[in-house]
């Protein structure tokens, strides 16, 4: 992990694409010496939704181990939302604020090894969503019959948009109770389990008994009817329940049948799904959605497809809801295996723009597949490198989602043997389960697992924006050929056909010749590698 924290630099440049980052930017996005001594073991966020005021207002207490001495801690809160005070054993304590950094000055003894305990108590207006979920918060909304419908969102942005917490990728918490005092008559669905129901003040419980990532956390209310089904999965029973608006309760129960369809594909290409005692739910909000661990939320308006789209123009996009398998297969890579850097984010979505055409595969064969996974290239820029800057909260090109995924799909002919592949995918969730990570940890444990150094293949395609060329030069029964526009040292087998049979060459920056049976001026390049071609004279 690299820890380069400058906090009295005012402006931090990297070279490669002259964007400019804030200290701000850097207390957000780096493990700062007043996160790195404490780790998060336990939070209860206990908070009061008056959508009427559009105000929120509660307490976040937070459970931590000390892990060496230290008297100051940071706490992330965002304004316009303000910390109104915060405890330590009952005791007031002095709070210094930068943005949106507050340092508490505890006064308590720091030992290491032990469990301490503050209370936070804020209030205010939280920022309100522009365009959820990209540009997040609280969306304030009304269902078609006049309730409220309510709900956050805030990857990027931050958790600390609407509650006080350590706000910071690579410490989760271990486990959290979510306490939400919702108006009358409507309910809230957060993560994890309901544990109860305070009648009296309409306040619900919910309990999250896994570790969880900060943006996966959120509140969602509205008028709400449960359905639900017990799945037979690979861990047992697991539950699996919906929530959505009263009056699409029926379409609904025909809609959400893409879920255990779901469940049974990813089950078998990723393992088993890795929060069986939070259960699975999908609840239906007033945005398109987004991967909240345990409790997926659903805005896709019941069509198939992205909003009716298909994503890959080959139609086979409109053969599943994109939101429940997207959105779902984060739980695997996201939830279960967490980025510690957004600058990693292609963890999370290559490999979930990649999950699209697995459950493709499994309900309709490997050639659907591949047409899917291929057809969505159109979607991919080459603008910026996939992977960002580090230590500054900042995600890379969004082609982590497609180019990401024909990366995983180029892979997976380099492996050449499905089932040692589904093993690799397994392998990640089970070796990763439940942590964060980075890059580096991924790229080498599918080195090593699949037996082939592909680091040169992730430099190539997440670190550049250059696609290899396959430069080729037919003369009489010999083929010329070489790959160009690659990064130094880059090699990777490719398969051909001629005649419509396939062979396999190992093309380098070098130019090679080899003597090749057939009528060579049929040679075609194997679709399923993201790699340009083109014939030289
Ligand atoms: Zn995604």
């Amino acid at each position: 992990m690299k820890r380069i924290i400058v906090l009295t630099m005012m402006m931090v440049a990297t070279t490669t694409f002259a964007q400019e980052f804030t200290e701000q930017d850097t207390l957000r996005g780096s493990i700062t010496p007043e996160r790195e001594w404490w780790d998060l073991n336990y939070y209860h966020l206990d908070v009061a939704v008056d959508p009427d005021k559009k105000f929120i207002s509660g307490s976040n207490t937070i459970r931590y181990k000390v892990l060496k001495k230290n008297q100051v801690m940071q706490v992330d809160l965002q304004p316009p939302l303000t910390i109104e005070k915060v405890t330590q054993d009952g005791k007031k304590l002095e709070v210094v604020n930068n943005g949106n950094a507050h340092f508490v000055q505890l006064k308590k003894k720091q030992k290491e090894g032990d469990f301490n305990e503050i209370k936070v108590y804020y209030s205010g207006p939280p920022k309100e969503a522009v365009r959820a979920p990209w540009d997040g918060g609280f969306s304030w909304k009304k269902d078609p019959n006049g309730n409220d419908f309510v709900a956050t969102s805030n990857q990027g942005l931050g958790a600390s948009v609407w509650w006080p917490n350590k706000d910071h990728m690579y410490d989760e918490v271990d486990s959290m109770l979510i306490s939400v005092k919702s108006p009358k008559g409507l309910m809230d669905v957060s993560n994890g389990r309901l544990r109860k129901v305070d009648e009296d003040t309409n306040t619900y419980h919910w309990f999250v008994s896994n570790p969880i990532n900060n943006y996966g956390v959120n509140i969602n209310i509205g008028d709400y009817v449960h359905f639900g089904e017990k799945y037979e999965g690979e861990k047992g029973t697991l539950d699996m329940d919906y929530y959505v608006l009263r009056d699409n309760l029926e379409k609904a129960k025909e809609h959400f049948k893409d879920a255990p369809k779901m469940m049974e594909a990813f089950e078998h290409w990723f393992g088993p799904y890795p929060f069986y005692e939070d259960s699975f739910k999908l609840v239906e909000v007033p945005y398109l959605g987004m991967e909240h661990q345990s409790s997926v939320t659903y805005g896709n308006q019941y069509m198939k497809g992205y909003l009716g789209r298909d994503l890959s123009g080959t139609g086979l996009g409109l053969k599943f809801d994109f939101i429940i398998i997207h959105e779902s297969g984060h739980e695997w890579f996201a939830n279960n295996i967490t980025y510690k850097d957004i600058a990693d984010m292609w963890i999370h979505e290559s490999f979930t723009a990649y999950s699209e055409n697995i459950f493709l595969d499994y309900h309709l064969g490997k050639e659907a597949s591949a047409d899917y996974v291929i057809g969505t290239r159109t979607n991919i820029q080459n603008d910026k490198p996939i992977i960002g800057p580090y230590n500054v909260n900042t995600e890379g090109s969004k082609d982590m989602y497609y180019k990401g995924a024909n990366m995983l799909h180029t892979i997976r002919q380099l492996v050449n043997d499905d089932e040692k592949w589904r093993q690799v995918l397994r392998g990640l969730n089970s070796e990763f389960y439940h942590q964060t990570v980075t890059t580096k940890q991924i790229e080498d444990y599918i080195s090593k697992k699949s037996e082939i150094d592909l680091s040169k293949v992730f430099d190539q395609y997440l670190r550049t924006t250059m696609i290899p060329l396959f430069e080729f030069k037919i003369d009489g029964n010999k083929v010329k050929y070489r790959y160009s526009n690659i990064v130094e040292g880059f090699h990777m087998p490719l398969k051909i056909l001629i005649d419509g049979k396939s062979q396999t060459l190992s093309p380098t920056a070098d130019w090679k010749t080899q003597e090749l049976n057939g009528d060579l001026s049929t040679l075609k390049v194997d679709r399923n590698y993201y790699v340009d071609h083109k014939q030289v004279k």
